[in-house]
């Protein structure tokens, strides 16, 4: 008779969080597990900004600087992905591949599902580098921001 081996359980975020803090001599506070549980819990891509607003009125007193800072720390732990937009530094947690559309005009930010761009980015090889994550910011106008510049035009 085979013994079985039980699979071994993926960590947790938290077992992730702190492990990485630990490593890189930074404080494990209620506060940094706070803000990561609420960050991971987002749907939708957020700024430091929103998620502070998110949780004034929270147990804690949060500062702007306390949030932001700890979602760095998130991004760098990699629980989380940090897309630099035209009009501001967005999170998500998610795909380690992610494609982004932004209307210059209106800051609409949309997620593109498309596993080509994946694909295609998986094949580059460069040397002494082991690629972990990446995320490809695409600019232009939405529908929405392009018939108002057609009305305003008069085109
Ligand atoms: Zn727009």
């Amino acid at each position: 008779m085979k013994n079985k081996v039980a699979p071994t359980p993926r960590p947790s975020a938290r077992e992730i969080f702190c492990s990485y803090l630990k490593q890189n001599g930074h404080r494990q506070t209620q506060e940094r597990f706070f803000i990561m549980d609420n960050a991971l819990a987002q749907k939708a891509p957020f700024s430091a900004k929103e998620l502070h607003e998110v949780l004034l009125g929270a147990y804690f007193t949060l500062s702007p600087a306390t949030i932001y800072n700890t979602l760095e720390l998130l991004c760098r732990a990699g629980l989380l992905m940090r897309s630099n937009c035209i009009n501001s530094c967005r999170y998500y947690s998610g795909d380690a591949g992610t494609t982004w559309v932004e209307c210059r005009h209106c800051g609409k930010l949309q997620r593109v599902k498309d596993r080509s761009l994946t694909d295609a980015i998986s094949t580059i090889a460069v040397r002494g580098f082991t690629a972990g994550a990446f995320n490809v910011s695409i600019t232009g106008v939405c529908s929405a921001c392009a018939r108002k510049l057609k009305a305003k035009n008069g085109i």
